[in-house]
């Protein structure tokens, strides 16, 4: 089969709607997916969530429940289906149009689409993006993985370490359309922190870090826990913050590459970062934890500082070496490593694996 004749079949988080921001990098990363395989020829259908907002391709919305989302639930937990649920409404679709297509890319962290992988007849590629939070997702995870080799991918090493994988993997990183980002050379005199404002993402620690620096802090994103976001604003009255809200990608990154540096403080292990890689292209240096996908996206010292987890303290000594990094090397990494062509080169190498692993009758 041609390469440039597959036809592929996107299915959506099942969280939220694409453009609600409830799916976090998922919904972007999903989109610049569609991009990079639609520059190479390859004819793209997405499913998601009813509500979706998605230009540029055909769309099919898809009704029902959402899932809740897996970082709020316990090792421990069972895996939960809502009544009349849109994850298994977008896979029961997938299945009834399975024959249209020679790929089904699944983009839920859940345990349904993993389980369903056997009983469908064209090859489904996975793409976990959180680190291991569940048992029993792990599990079937593995499960694939072993049985379907080289059927899943992952963000970063870092995450995927935290399923002991034993089988190979493809690991995406990430991509982006750098036509959508501006450099900025010139920087205002404030910090970004962008990102859902959840416990996970550590919001807390950017504001602490401004609240002693008196450095105004512009943040960006989904207010997916109020009571965490009015807690942080309880407890640092005085903090120079300017939320933005939950902005477009044009939006987001308009404010973005006015600022001095971007600040990852998350607590979890975090997949990815999509959110690193739209600094970088602005020509944002990040300042981050030295944990997670970020570690693996930062170049230490040249495109920003990689500091201790969880101490403020770093975060202050490395904006106080910001002007130690190049901006343009930012841009220039982001150009190297996360444009739609790197990006659609890591994916159809993917693609083309298990392809040619199902038409052999693998
Ligand atoms: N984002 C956005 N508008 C905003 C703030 C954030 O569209 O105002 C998007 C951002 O582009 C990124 C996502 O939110 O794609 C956050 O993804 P990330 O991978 O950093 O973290 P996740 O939410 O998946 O844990």
């Amino acid at each position: 089969m041609l390469e440039n004749s597959w036809k592929i079949l996107l299915i959506s988080t099942p969280v939220g709607p694409l453009g609600s921001g409830l799916g976090g990098g998922v919904e972007l990363s999903l989109l610049n997916t569609a991009k990079s395989l639609k520059q190479r020829g390859h004819r793209i259908t997405v499913v998601a969530p009813q509500g979706s907002v998605l230009d540029g391709f055909p769309l099919v919305e898809i009704p029902g429940q959402f899932q809740p989302i897996a970082q709020n639930q316990s090792r421990d937990a069972l895996i939960q289906l809502p009544e009349n649920a849109v994850l298994s409404n977008m896979w029961d679709y997938g299945r009834k149009v399975q024959e249209d297509y020679d790929l089904i890319v699944n983009f839920a962290f859940d345990w349904l689409p993993f389980y369903l992988t056997p009983f469908f007849t064209t090859p489904i590629a996975h793409w976990v993006s959180m680190a291991s939070l569940i048992t029993a997702i792990d599990q079937v995870v593995l499960a694939v993985m072993a049985q379907f080799p080289g059927t899943v991918a992952f963000c970063a090493h870092n995450q995927a370490a935290t399923f002991h994988p034993e089988a190979p993997y493809t690991c995406l990183f990430g991509g982006l359309d750098l036509n959508r980002y501006q450099f900025c050379q010139e920087p205002g005199p404030a910090l970004a922190w962008m990102g859902r404002i959840a416990p996970e993402k550590g919001l807390e620690d950017a504001v602490a870090v401004v609240d002693q620096l008196g450095i105004p802090l512009m943040i960006f994103g989904k207010i997916q826990d109020a009571d965490y976001w009015q807690d942080i604003q309880r407890r640092y009255p005085d903090a120079p913050l300017d939320y933005r809200g939950f902005l477009s990608t044009d939006a987001l990154q308009a404010g973005l590459r006015e600022a001095r540096a971007l600040l990852m403080t998350h607590r979890w292990m975090e997949a990815f970062g999509n959110v690193a890689i739209e600094a970088l292209a602005c020509g944002v240096p990040v300042i981050s934890y030295d944990r997670g996908g970020p570690a693996e996206i930062v170049r230490d010292g040249e495109t920003g500082w990689l500091v201790e987890p969880d101490q403020v303290a770093g975060l202050v000594g490395a904006i106080a070496r910001l002007d130690e990094i190049d901006r343009q090397q930012c841009r220039t990494q982001a150009e190297q490593e996360y444009s739609l062509t790197a990006f659609g080169d890591r994916l159809t190498q993917w693609f083309r694996g298990i392809i040619a692993a199902r038409s052999d009758g693998a």
